[in-house]
């Protein structure tokens, strides 16, 4: 366990007040792993702030690069980067804010053949990424290796964002996917390209999915688990809804026998 330096005790002096985080809190995250799956808007917001809060170890995975269109949301990327690999963007970005913090890059996609040594390598895994196919190959990682989980959507004016630490009787994402998949377009699929997207959105799910890691990795308050947070922006409500584990569920149900992804029926 490495200890915090003088230089740290003093960067981090407002966070070790908290009587949650204390220099136990603070020590922890400076010994965390967090893997970070896609550096778009919600991965930039939680990003920065994982980085400035003094977490001692990222991963930064995305194939994507930079593009014009994505400047409007993704605030770790500027125009001088345009055609960069968004992970390797970011994390020259990170890196100025936070000299403490290690970086990792995976300038490629999340596939079957790579999320499991990835997963098993982390403490806490963000799930920012775009697509269901990437959410429930994470899901079903996590689940099988008991990684907590932080999962975050944003499109239009909405975002949703969830926790999963595998307790008995909470439900995974795909409980919840399948049966939000026909009333909420955060969760289907659907792509800002399609949709839209308002930039402060991403901020605002990416944000809180930096507050349930440091959260999960500091042990404080109550993790936002076996509920969906769902934000309106248009009206400005936040709406919690708590959810059962579905027994049937190909996943996490009973008498689940599901090995790999491709066993999913995707909703
Ligand atoms: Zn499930």
């Amino acid at each position: 366990m490495k200890e915090l330096t003088d230089q740290e005790l003093l960067r981090y002096h407002r966070q070790i007040n908290l009587r949650s985080v204390d220099i136990d809190g603070q020590t922890a995250l400076k010994n965390a792993c967090v893997l970070i799956v896609g550096l778009g808007g919600l991965g930039c917001a939680a990003a920065q702030y994982l980085t400035t809060a003094g977490v001692g170890q990222l991963t930064l995975v995305d194939g994507d690069t930079v593009d014009v269109s994505n400047l409007q949301r993704q605030v770790l990327h500027h125009d001088a980067r345009i055609g960069m690999n968004k992970a390797e963007s970011a994390r020259q970005t990170l890196a100025v804010l936070n000299p403490n913090c290690q970086f990792e890059v995976i300038p490629r996609y999340l596939d079957e053949s790579s999320v499991l040594s990835l997963v098993a390598a982390h403490g806490l895994v963000l799930d920012c990424s775009d697509n269901l196919d990437t959410r429930n190959l994470l899901n079903l990682t996590c689940f099988q290796q008991k990684t907590p989980l932080v999962s975050g959507a944003a499109i239009r004016f909405e975002g949703q964002v969830s926790v999963f630490r595998w307790l008995q009787d909470e439900p995974c994402y795909h409980c919840f996917s399948q049966f939000f998949s026909n009333s909420s377009s955060a969760n289907q699929g659907q792509s800002c390209v399609e949709a839209g997207v308002l930039a402060p959105i991403v901020g605002v799910v990416g944000c809180l999915q930096a507050m349930e890691a440091l959260k999960l990795l500091t042990n404080a308050g109550i993790p936002m688990s076996g509920q969906l947070l769902l934000i309106d922006g248009l009206s400005g409500q936040f709406r919690s809804m708590k959810l059962k584990k579905n027994s049937s569920c190909a996943v996490c149900g009973d008498g689940a026998r599901t090995n790999s992804y491709s066993e999913i029926d995707t909703p």
